[in-house]
């Protein structure tokens, strides 16, 4: 089954007829929240008459956010669109009702000709009888509120709906508030549009993601609806603003193209073994086989340049970035380690850098931060929000909607809109190509177990690809108990795709915790969710109490210091301790090396 949530349009309007003024003392807390509630589109009622809105406030709008911007006015003229067009918005309201079917029609295709979607908003049955000359692109706005008696009427518009062909995207306008409406109609539109309920909420984005969750949009037959094309069963897809639709487009290209061209291979190869130190590793750790008894191999990652498999990635994106001819590189990073492994990239590769961090985020990880400025990377404070991780991934998109003819976005883990889930597993997957040909070598069978931590999934994939076809193969994924997407969460829409997240019982993203930071996300990369789906990954947990327990193991039994990611897979190994038989062998991920951890540890022992 392909769920589909349904699409909210969120409204900002300064007064309506039926309401009076509402109060927006904040614009810009507004809009977070709308996109913190998971808003698609954001609304905006530019009369000034009727609704107190004027094409400046559309332009405020605009500079605060990325998200797509309906603009909903009287308009009647191509000079009217092209004003929209000018002022940031992307898709425009048609009124048929104010318009002969042609004027209806030629202003339509007039939009769509210059870029802009076109929502043609439908009242009565004169109206409907349009339908099946409109363009295919343009969406169907049904609007509830009777323009003559500006009373709404939820069932007005639905007397319709199952007239409306299956493949147009439908947006009920007006007159829906409530979880329970909204998913009464919702099998039968795409999108719901909500003003006056989110702007006189105490709480609009909690508000939002509960009329999200609430309500299965109708499926789409319609292929232009790129942002719901899923890629791993019904987990991934891009779930992005349309500005940056176009951007991963190139992305896509540009990977498909390079990643089968050989003067492109032969690059990252030699970088990959001369700069970073592949092949790495695969290590038999002797003493800990014998107390564990069953044969335990360690995939060392922590050996590679930078002290973790992140180099394999962002040294992958860098050069890409390089063939396609883009002069930057930005990064999100929440502890600094995809922020440090992109700036070692950008200071090889001569490329300017631009980390997005959050201001708390630069306050506890020092030490990361000094390194990205030694490697010449300029590190951006992001100050909304929460100011973590996740507001850093938000700020971080917004800037690439406006700057991507420059720049690269090399995303850090297995995870965001398609293509980067797949993008990353192919760079990583390395890990698990060597593995696979070295523990052949080494015993002459495919090995009992494979396990890895697993935070956004980007090393857990890397290893794990290698063996998905090898059925005998266990695969084993390691969440951190308090960041255990896969294993507490459910399936949501998080930074542009579909996966597993992890939700408080409103429907929020809520707060992960761990003591490793690169454990800490509430999300997971999608291919995790369809390899939980399927089962043919089993995702489990460790506490930080049994990550610090098999820090201090490793260090002491073996002399190598793992980071306290690979901890976690660490302990659950540990955890096999004599119920494999003698010969079982399980190969662990060790992800990176632990001395950045040391003072996080120190606090515990
Ligand atoms: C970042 C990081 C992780 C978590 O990221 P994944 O994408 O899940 O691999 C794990 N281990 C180390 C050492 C890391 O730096």
């Amino acid at each position: 089954m392909n769920t589909t949530y349904i699409d909210i349009i969120a409204e900002v309007k300064l007064k309506s007829p039926s309401h009076g003024s509402f109060k927006i003392p904040n614009l810009k807390k507004l809009i977070i929240s709308y996109e913190d509630g998971g808003a698609n589109m954001i609304s905006v009622i530019t009369d000034k008459e009727r609704f107190g809105g004027s094409l400046d406030l559309l332009k405020k709008v605009r500079e605060l956010t990325s998200l797509p911007i309906l603009r909903k006015d009287f308009l009647s003229t191509k000079k009217d669109m092209d004003e929209t067009l000018e002022a940031g918005a992307t898709c425009v309201l048609v009124i048929a009702r104010d318009h002969t079917h042609n004027k209806t029609l030629e202003l339509t295709k007039y939009a769509l000709s210059i870029g802009l979607e076109v929502l043609v908003e439908l009242h009565n049955k004169k109206d409907f009888s349009l339908i099946n000359k409109l363009p295919k692109e343009a969406k169907i706005g049904i609007n509830n509120r009777d323009l003559v008696t500006l009373k709404t009427d939820s069932n007005f518009a639905i007397s319709f709906l199952d007239k409306i062909p299956d493949d147009r995207y439908i947006v009920a306008e007006s007159g829906f508030s409530k979880p329970e409406e909204l998913a009464t109609y919702s099998k039968k539109i795409n999108a719901a549009l909500i003003g006056s309920s989110l702007l006189t909420s105490s709480n609009p984005a909690k508000l939002l993601s509960q009329l999200k969750k609430t309500a299965l949009a109708k499926e789409l037959t319609f292929a232009r609806n790129q942002q719901r094309i899923s890629y791993f069963g019904e987990y991934g897809g891009q779930f992005i603003p349309e500005l940056l639709i176009k951007p991963l487009q190139e992305v896509e290209f540009a990977f498909n193209k390079f990643k089968n061209d050989k003067a492109f291979i032969n690059k990252l190869n030699v970088l990959l073994d001369t700069y970073a130190g592949r092949p790495t590793p695969l290590y038999k750790a002797e003493n800990l086989s014998r107390e564990l008894k069953f044969n335990l191999y360690l995939k060392r990652e922590d050996l590679l340049h930078g002290g973790a498999h992140k180099t394999n990635n962002t040294l992958g994106q860098g050069l890409l970035a390089d063939a396609m001819g883009k002069k930057e590189l930005i990064a999100e990073t929440g502890a600094g380690q995809h922020g440090v492994a992109v700036a070692m990239i950008g200071a090889l590769l001569k490329k300017k850098v631009k980390i997005f961090m959050g201001a708390r985020d630069i306050e506890r990880q020092h030490l990361n931060v000094q390194r990205m400025k030694l490697y010449g990377a300029e590190v951006v404070s992001v100050t909304s929000g929460s100011k973590t991780l996740k507001d850093a991934i938000n700020e971080a998109l917004r800037y690439y909607s406006a700057n991507s003819k420059n720049t690269f976005y090399i995303f850090g883990t297995a995870a965001g809109p398609h293509p980067f889930p797949t993008i990353v597993r192919h760079f990583q997957s390395i890990i698990g190509t060597e593995s696979r040909e070295q523990i052949l070598n080494e015993t002459k069978q495919l090995p009992t177990i494979v396990c890895a931590c697993v935070g956004g999934g980007s090393n857990a994939i890397g290893i794990f690809s290698a063996f998905i076809n090898d059925e005998t193969v266990k695969l084993i994924g390691v969440e951190a108990a308090g960041g255990a997407s896969l294993t507490n969460g459910t399936p949501a829409i998080l930074h542009g795709s579909r996966s597993y997240c992890l939700q408080d019982s409103n429907g929020s993203i809520s707060e992960s915790q761990s003591i490793s930071a690169g454990l800490d996300y509430p999300g997971v990369g999608p291919e995790h969710s369809k390899l939980k789906d399927i089962k043919r990954v089993i995702y489990t947990t460790a506490t930080d109490a049994q990550a610090l327990y098999a820090f201090k193991k490793l260090s002491k039994d073996e002399g190598i210091i793992p980071a306290l990611e690979s901890s976690h897979a660490l302990a659950y190994v540990l955890s096999l301790k004599g119920k494999l038989p003698r010969t079982a062998t399980v190969i662990v991920n060790l992800s990176g090396r632990g001395d950045k951890d040391l003072t996080t540890v120190e606090k515990y022992i």
